[in-house]
């Protein structure tokens, strides 16, 4: 069976206790690979790693910084399709996906910090011509960036770039669902010439490996992408150490349709944003609110279009949707299902489990669900599911839907559809989310500020905001005369 192994000072090592979790394929149910159980003694290791080469890849001139970086986004791009077939097999999600958008965000990630850098300057305040301030913007030293399943190597890549392009050290943990492309990852970098310790890869538990990786001394920040209740345990013991935190957290993402919308983008744009990944994205809107007047249209075109997905292997082209990514969220996801049947809700599409033929027969499959006849405000409609299932609603004004889409704790990404270019902005502006799409989904920028309000995080990633958040500003003042 093959092992995964950490990355520590610049070499793939086994973990020191020596153990491994089983993981597992989700599209077959079977064990397929063995990843380390790191515990405190790797993480101790890997953070010395990365304070010993701090002094070295900090002084690096930013052009050699950026070059090896680059040298890494190229591999990245050579080695796309293994990439994407590793991301597929270890996540569950269909090959096209990972191979056309995710692999090849990866890439972008990597080379756009790494352009990025060398235009990210020290400001400069005059004070008349008595005195002048600049602004020196130094790398922390070591930082830990801890991510999440969903989207493996796509949001590893998103928080490593810029910590590495401002000269950081980095110890990081992908999540022991999916360490595969971490680990091909590691490879890449040895092959790129990133040199020892500059990045470490601890696989593992987080609750065995995250308490040393959040608390250590030598940690100076902590970037973490993943749960709204993990994020609460990082920042209870990070947060009294004074580390710098940035939290990206969980979403219950209002998708609000307005009946003078473009209907033929709005239902095919609401198809993709509820189930692409099998709904695992935190950015999908599970929440879908209508207007009144076009919602039974709305509903007949929406179950239309959501009764051609395809729920199959996801190595297979014709796939739409993969499998959900472990056993356990399959069972969150499920239980959520029968949740919402307890608040009276009525299963207008899907609600239940796929069993596949042949050796797909014991993977994790649930069919695209679509919810009616809920209140905006019960359990399932305020609670963070994450996976293919989205409610529906109608809604009678402006008003109304805001108070809805308002309702949860979450505030992360809201989506608009209406051709009203004045509503538009004034729902924008009155939606508790750090991200707003009108009548568009998902369309990404790398330089726009990246995060959420509320349970969905504290902090922005993201351009100038990531850059800012892995360095320390120091504010030098020379008076003139
Ligand atoms: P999770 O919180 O269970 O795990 C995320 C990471 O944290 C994993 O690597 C895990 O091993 C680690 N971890 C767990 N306990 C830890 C601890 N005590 N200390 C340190 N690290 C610890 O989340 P998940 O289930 O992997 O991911 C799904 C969640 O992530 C969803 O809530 C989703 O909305 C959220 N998410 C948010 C964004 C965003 O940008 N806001 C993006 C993707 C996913």
């Amino acid at each position: 069976m093959q092992k995964i192994l950490n990355y520590i000072n610049g070499q793939l090592v086994e973990p020191v206790a020596g153990n491994y979790i089983d993981n597992y394929n989700p599209a077959t149910g079977k064990v397929y690979s063995l990843c380390p159980d790191s515990d405190e003694q790797d993480a101790i290791l890997a953070i010395a790693a990365a304070k010993a080469a701090f002094p070295i890849w900090s002084q690096y001139t930013t052009n050699q910084r950026s070059a090896i970086l680059l040298k890494i986004a190229a591999l990245i791009d050579l080695n796309n399709d293994a990439l994407a077939q590793a991301e597929s097999i270890d996540q569950g999600k269909p090959f096209w996906l990972a191979q056309k958008g995710e692999i090849p965000r990866a890439q972008s990630n990597m080379h756009f910090f790494a352009t990025a850098i060398e235009h990210f300057a020290s400001e400069s305040h005059a004070m008349g011509d008595h005195a002048i301030n600049y602004t020196l913007k130094t790398p922390l030293g070591v930082v830990t960036c801890i991510s999440p399943w969903n989207l493996p190597l796509y949001l590893f890549t998103w928080k490593i770039a810029p910590a590495l392009a401002a000269g950081n050290c980095v110890v990081a943990k992908p999540s022991e669902i999916t360490p595969m492309t971490a680990y091909l990852f590691a490879k890449i970098c040895m092959e790129a010439g990133l040199p020892p310790g500059v990045l470490n890869i601890v696989q593992g538990l987080g609750t065995k490996v995250g308490p040393a990786l959040t608390t250590h001394p030598d940690v100076k920040a902590v970037s973490f992408t993943g749960g709204t209740k993990t994020g609460e345990q990082i920042a209870k013991v990070a947060a009294p150490l004074f580390k710098k935190l940035s939290l990206e957290l969980g979403g219950k993402n209002p998708n609000i349709i307005f009946a003078d919308c473009d209907f033929k983008k709005a239902v095919a744009e609401s198809v993709r944003s509820s189930f692409t990944n099998q709904g695992e994205i935190c950015l999908c809107g599970s929440r879908i609110f209508v207007e009144r007047s076009i919602y039974d249209q709305f509903k007949t075109e929406f179950l239309a279009q959501v009764a051609n997905l395809i729920v199959g292997d996801p190595l297979h082209a014709a796939t739409k949707v993969g499998a959900i990514a472990s056993k356990i969220h399959f069972e969150k996801v499920m239980s959520y299902i029968a949740l919402a049947k307890e608040e009276g809700g009525q299963i207008i599409a899907g609600g239940h489990a796929v069993t596949l033929p042949g050796e797909l027969s014991e993977g994790y499959y649930i069919a695209p669900t679509v919810i009616e006849g809920l209140a905006y405000n019960c359990r399932t409609n305020l609670e963070e599911i994450f996976g293919p299932v989205v409610t529906i609603m109608p809604f009678d004004s402006e008003e109304e839907v805001l108070q809805m889409a308002n309702a949860t704790q979450y505030g992360l990404a809201a989506t608009i559809w209406t051709e009203n270019v004045t509503k538009a902005h004034r729902v924008a502006a009155q939606i508790q989310a750090g991200i707003v799409w009108i009548n568009c989904w998902l369309l990404r920028d790398l330089r726009t500020p990246f995060g959420g309000v509320k349970q969905s995080g504290v902090g922005r990633e993201g351009g100038w905001e990531a850059l800012r958040f892995f360095t320390e500003q120091k504010n030098v003042c020379i008076k003139l005369n």
